[in-house]
């Protein structure tokens, strides 16, 4: 008998937005806007940048070359359509609704952009970045990258219109995501109209959070408002969600990776000695070339 998921914090939005480069204006909401990492596990970071206007721009706005280590970047368009370009010979474009999978792995050097056409009309732009870490036996496997796009999607509609899921990855009530993940890990995008209902079970093991996107919910019983971030405690299995407004929001659950976890800034290893190596390879070029 599955019994109701407990609540264990509704985080609100962080009060102020960052920069990660000019083009991605960012609320963190771990680790730096809240202390949350031995209780989302696997997940590492988490970057929303709610819908804003840059402008036109002749010059894409974004991030340039950066490497990564250890981990994987997960990229969620809402609005607007992000560039992709890595030294692994990997691009790509995402547009609304797509998701880019990227996993860094032994280590990588990408650029993060706004599309080029995107750029020169401007407009509202909307996206997620999710930090996946991997357990240490993966760390420093192969670079690879999944596009989750139009073409290979996993698009769930929910009984009487009530809206829709897109199974990134994991398990939607028998429905498998898009992705392929390392460790087992649930992501699911959802759009929910006004008094729609959706009710899913995820394992009480599981680290769980929903990020509420746009709109407002009713999440077994309580209230979250726009941009609430809803932390599970490890109790009981079942979602109920009630959408008091036309919503989207982002389902993230996984099995914690219990190991340790040693950061500096884009390596994510589990020692310190494996963080001087990352840097050391880094300076000597091992990640690969990009322009
Ligand atoms: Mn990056």
């Amino acid at each position: 008998m599955s019994t109701t998921k407990k609540i264990k914090a509704i985080l609100p939005r962080p009060v102020k937005p960052g920069m990660v480069g000019d083009g991605f204006r960012v609320f963190n909401y771990f680790p730096s806007g809240n202390n949350i990492r031995k209780e989302i596990s696997p997940f590492l970071m988490l970057d929303f940048g709610p819908s804003f206007d840059f402008g036109p721009s002749d010059k894409p706005r974004g991030v340039d070359v950066h490497p990564h280590r250890g981990f994987e970047t997960v990229t969620i368009a809402y609005k607007g359509a992000v560039e992709h370009h890595d030294s692994a010979g990997n691009s790509g474009i995402i547009y609304p609704g797509d998701v880019q999978w990227m996993t860094a792995a032994s280590g990588i050097l990408h650029k993060e952009f706004h599309e080029t056409e995107f750029s020169k009309k401007g407009g509202p732009f909307e996206m997620i970045q999710l930090w996946v870490n991997l357990p240490k036996k993966d760390k420093m496997s192969t670079p690879k990258y999944q596009e989750i796009s139009s073409k290979n999607k996993v698009l769930v509609s929910l009984e009487g219109n009530a809206g829709e899921v897109n199974v990134i990855a994991g398990d939607f009530k028998g429905t498998k995501g898009a992705a392929s993940t390392f460790t087992p890990i649930n992501l699911f995008s959802v759009k929910l109209n006004k008094d729609g209902k959706l009710q899913f079970d995820i394992p009480s093991g599981h680290n769980t959070a929903i990020l509420v996107v746009e709109g407002s919910l009713q999440v077994n019983g309580t209230d979250a408002i726009l941009h609430d971030f809803i932390l599970f405690a490890n109790e009981g299995e079942t979602v109920d969600i009630t959408a008091s407004e036309n919503a989207v929001f982002l389902v993230m659950s996984g099995e914690p990776i219990d190991e340790p976890i040693a950061q500096y800034g884009p390596f994510v290893m589990n020692t310190q000695q494996e963080l001087m190596e990352a840097i050391d390879d880094f300076n000597n070029g091992k990640f690969g070339r990009l322009e």
